[in-house]
């Protein structure tokens, strides 16, 4: 009895300490290869909003345009200079994953002033749920906004940066309007039927450089429908790209320049 108590002990901490090794494995993924693994197999149901790539959209035909730059897309900024960004973190999500979320949100806090705080009356809020895959809406979109953070693949505390960000006003750093001048788009390589994940919008750029490294950086090989790359930095292919794993300093002066931190 002693010997199999002792056996299911040993077991179980093989079981945690396998866990928690899986986990730091994946957070080495750079922020798109963990979306592409979150979101690729995903069906998205009739209540979740309208969901291409991980950007969420309210008709067909906002597609082409960023909200920021063709409606508005920001969130006000109070009296004292902060940006009160409300948001509800649903009660399905267990406590080490509200933690997980929470640091996301906290993130902008020492970088930015962008403040988080819980909704409470406020009639325009994140309302962050586990829905199918990873996404958001660009930016403030009135009412409340869903931003799924799926409890499958995108608890991650980089994941959970990106669709901030998107929730903030910001978009894939390959769709900048100034992008051809940064990487090429290997078009011939793209699986068909993902060619608009590469379309280039009018951003938001705030006169920060193109940054390979931005935490909205897509990896070498996103869309890849042949195992080829699909997007090749310039001038110098061997720059590495796609690998970002938190927010970088460019999309921290982007956020801070946007709403005149
Ligand atoms: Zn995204």
């Amino acid at each position: 009895m002693a010997l199999l108590k002792s056996t299911l002990c040993l077991l179980v901490v093989l079981v945690v300490c396998d866990f928690s090794w899986a986990e730091e494995e994946e957070e080495e993924l750079s922020v798109s290869e963990l979306l592409w693994k979150a979101n690729k197999d995903v069906v998205h149901t009739e209540d979740e909003p309208l969901v291409i790539d991980d950007i969420a959209y309210d008709h067909e035909n906002q597609r082409n345009a960023d909200p920021c730059t063709s409606r508005g897309c920001m969130w006000s900024k109070s009296s004292d200079g902060k940006v009160y960004v409300p948001y509800v973190i649903a009660s399905h999500f267990s406590s080490r994953e509200r933690t997980i979320i929470e640091r996301g949100l906290f993130s902008f806090h020492d970088v930015s002033c962008i403040r988080f705080i819980k909704r409470s009356t406020h009639r325009d809020y994140v309302n962050i749920q586990s829905n199918n895959g990873c996404y958001s809406y660009v930016g403030r979109r009135g009412y409340s906004q869903t931003l799924s953070l799926d409890r499958q693949g995108c608890l991650y505390h980089n994941t959970v940066q990106h669709e901030l960000l998107h929730a903030l006003g910001f978009n894939h750093e390959q769709c900048r309007s100034d992008r051809d001048q940064y990487i090429k788009i290997l078009w011939h390589n793209i699986q068909s039927g993902w060619e608009y994940a590469f379309d280039k919008i009018n951003t938001l750029n705030q006169n920060t450089p193109y940054d390979y490294n931005s935490v909205m950086q897509y990896h070498k090989y996103a869309f890849s429908g042949n195992n080829q790359p699909t997007m090749m930095p310039i001038p110098d292919a061997n720059v590495s790209f796609g690998k970002g794993t938190q927010m970088s300093k460019n999309d921290i002066d982007r956020l801070n320049r946007l709403y005149k931190c």
